[in-house]
């Protein structure tokens, strides 16, 4: 029996014993496509020779100093090298070892700045139903799923919740897709009236909706609607970009698209593209000198803040994309998955939608095309489906559909950014396979 404590305690998972590029081997010699980068993490694929090297290089200079004694020239580099690219009126980044962390950061540095600037009464978050932003409590508090919370609402601060921008399942026939995300993007100035100006210290957003929602961008508009917004009312605005971030969208930064800037954003895995544990908030100016002017200090630290070994592994990454041209091969390689997704799955009985970005692809699975009812939940269409998948050497990232039906079973496609056309082709052929195998055990096809 395993004394590793997995999420599907008494579940047996296959053991993963070597990666190279875009595959990963199992103990049994079995090759998979690493078609969702794990979940959405390994951007460069497994085993890059030029990462391998740069963390052999500084493991044996430095594997760890900790920061309130000492900075080190890796997370120094690191964060240059962010800045330099993030969006405009970005000042400053506080690296730490997860997703879930970097939001917990950014819940605390948004309090923070309003603790600087002596607006006390701003301590309500305001994010969206259906949202995935981690699994810590501050996270899981403004997140929206509410499996993952149901065991711990009691014990959490009390989350502010208003509709996602989801075009699928939530634009009325007689709206245009502008009209739709301009509707529920007031939704957030109805919450912010209905709390009080005064009280709201952020709303919380991923740019493009991976986990809950498989790769829902949003509404044209809807964001720029959203900053004018939060401005409008001295509220800050987080973006979460751990999944959808770091070129997964074929921009550096999912909010590139969009044409607004943060004041506060979430990065993680695509940073350090599964090869060390990293994550990292980005603070805007206007937040950080604050923070200079006021105490000087965030109180705010933990044990691997700007860990060297997790910084020049990071930051290799980093190289290798740009050096590579990587986001130039996700939005072409993007392209083609999705021409492939659309001809196997556009006529497709049981495919209800298709959507996405860049590298990060979301098909959605339903029992019926024209009223989009999703399969019955207890069915577990997502996991027939990832079972089926592997069972054809391929990894896919499946989701579940909620029991109110607000959403379907969908499967989200995130591979490496170094993918060629030839497995994009078979990633779309082991996927519609995979599909069909999986519906055939619910219901005759
Ligand atoms: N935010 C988003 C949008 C995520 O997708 C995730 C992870 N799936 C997290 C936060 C949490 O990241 P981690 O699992 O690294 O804590």
């Amino acid at each position: 029996m395993s004394h590793v404590l997995h999420r599907m305690l008494g579940k047996t998972y296959p053991v993963a014993e070597g990666g190279a590029g875009v595959m990963l081997r199992d103990r049994d010699g079995r090759d998979h496509i690493d078609a969702s980068g794990g979940a959405a993490v390994s951007c460069i694929g497994h085993g890059h020779p030029d990462v391998l090297a740069a963390m052999h290089a500084q493991i044996d200079k430095l594997a760890y100093a900790h920061t309130s004694f000492f900075t080190s020239d890796v997370a120094e580099e690191l964060a240059d090298h962010l800045i330099a690219r993030a969006p405009a009126g970005m000042d400053s980044v506080y690296f730490c070892s997860s997703g879930s962390e970097a939001i917990e950061a950014c819940l605390k540095m948004a309090r923070h700045y309003f603790v600087e600037t002596g607006e006390l009464k701003r301590v309500n978050f305001i994010s969206r139903r259906q949202s995935y932003h981690g699994i810590t409590l501050g996270a899981l508090a403004v997140g929206g799923r509410m499996k993952d919370r149901a065991a711990f609402a009691e014990m959490l601060m009390t989350g502010h919740h208003i509709s996602p921008c989801f075009d699928y399942r939530g634009r009325r026939p007689d709206e245009t897709a502008e009209q739709y995300g301009l509707r529920v993007a007031d939704e957030l100035e109805a919450k912010i009236l209905e709390l009080g100006p005064e009280t709201v210290c952020a709303f919380v957003a991923e740019t493009v909706v991976g986990a809950t929602l498989g790769a829902a961008t949003a509404a044209p508009g809807y964001f720029k609607r959203v900053r004018e917004i939060c401005d409008r009312y001295g509220l800050l605005l987080i973006l979460d970009e751990v999944m959808c971030g770091m070129g997964r969208t074929g921009t550096l930064h999912a909010c590139e698209q969009e044409g607004v800037a943060p004041d506060l954003m979430a990065i993680a895995k695509g940073l350090g593209g599964g090869y060390a544990p990293i994550g990292a908030m980005l603070v805007s100016k206007r937040i950080a000198e604050a923070v200079r002017r006021g105490s000087g200090l965030f109180p705010h630290s933990q044990t691997y803040v700007g860990h060297p070994l997790a910084c020049a592994t990071a930051l290799a990454v980093q190289k290798v994309i740009e050096r590579d041209d990587l986001l130039a091969n996700v939005r072409r390689q993007g392209a083609r998955l999705e021409q492939r997704l659309r001809e196997r799955f556009g006529n497709h009985h049981h495919v209800g939608d298709i959507r996405g970005r860049g590298h990060f692809w979301g098909v959605e699975i339903v029992a019926d095309r024209a009223s989009k009812t999703p399969f019955d939940p207890v069915l577990k269409l997502n996991a027939r489906i990832k079972e089926a998948a592997m069972e054809r050497g391929l990894m896919i990232y499946p989701m579940g559909g909620t029991a109110d039906g607000t959403a379907g079973d969908h499967v989200l496609l995130a591979p490496p950014f170094i993918i060629d056309a030839a497995t994009v082709d078979t990633i779309v052929e082991r996927l519609g396979d995979a599909v069909d195998a999986a519906l055939g055990t619910v219901q005759p096809i």
